[in-house]
């Protein structure tokens, strides 16, 4: 079901800027999110201070043992599920591509909840950056399912993130939206026009929210002011804020700086058992 969309607004877009802006929510909707109540909470660092964490990787690394290629992936893979306590939420299988040139190794494809490695490149990483991919990949997952399961998070409130977020990366890249960008600019209907990308993508992408994750979905919600709740209002903001197209505001962007956190945290341990 997908309603209130009229309700949201564009008030703090403009495509001038560079700089991230605190999203405007309408009257309407909740929640009300204000910046300087939400911790920094830092899973990354969290998770490499814990020691039964280590342990817990201890015993995921030794079933890894002897394994090769593919199987390895694989196996680690449903390891970390299980590890990132996201079973009922993540990918059952990996997905794996050709690369189509794109320098790029994996992805989480949020629309039907996939996370996709591109088989050449993952392949030429040693192990411990193999750990390091998957990881960070299901990070992203844990991040999107933890918004889901937020009260007052709707799918559509999300949508709409990934909406404006999408709507930045095409004004920067999708040279045929930028063409109309232009002509809206000159007709004075710029608001317009963004108004109408961010309606049909919050849209498009509620439907896909709902059919990707009907499991996720069927979930029991945290409160918002929960830890979890808290944090997944800070992704909600990181998520909007994001602009898919540009290399410092993907490094700045703290959904990505957590996938890196627990990233590095993996690699590293895994890399430290190696040597001991
Ligand atoms: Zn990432």
């Amino acid at each position: 079901m997908i309603n209130n969309i009229q309700n949201y607004n564009i008030q703090s877009l403009t495509t001038s800027q560079n700089t991230p802006q605190q999203p405007k929510f309408a009257q309407n909707s909740n929640p009300q999110i204000v910046n300087d109540k939400i911790p920094n909470i830092q899973s990354g660092k969290d998770l490499i201070n814990n020691t039964n964490s280590l342990k817990e990787l201890d015993e995921i690394f030794k079933k890894l043992e002897g394994k090769e290629g593919k199987d390895f992936a694989n196996t680690a893979y449903h390891e970390l599920v299980k590890y990132f306590d996201i079973e009922k939420n993540a990918p059952k299988e990996i997905t794996w591509e050709k690369n189509e040139g794109r320098a790029i190794v994996g992805d989480y494809r949020f629309y039907d909840n996939s996370i996709v490695f591109y088989t050449d490149y993952f392949m030429q990483n040693n192990k411990a950056e193999q750990l390091a991919t998957i990881a960070h990949e299901l990070t992203h997952c844990k991040q999107l399912a933890n918004m889901l399961t937020t009260e007052g998070l709707s799918v559509e409130k999300i949508a709409y993130a990934y909406a404006v977020s999408d709507m930045r990366a095409m004004l920067i890249r999708n040279p045929k939206i930028i063409e109309m960008h232009k002509k809206a600019i000159a007709e004075d209907k710029e608001k317009e026009f963004m108004q109408s990308l961010i309606q049909v993508g919050t849209i498009k992408t509620a439907k896909e929210l709902y059919a990707a994750h009907s499991e996720t979905l069927k979930q029991p919600k945290h409160p918002l002011n929960s830890l979890e709740g808290i944090k997944a209002q800070k992704d909600w903001i990181a998520q909007y804020n994001y602009n898919g197209a540009d290399m410092k505001v993907y490094n700045a962007c703290p959904m990505e700086k957590e996938a890196r956190q627990v990233e590095m945290m993996i690699s590293s341990a895994y890399k430290n058992r190696i040597k001991g």
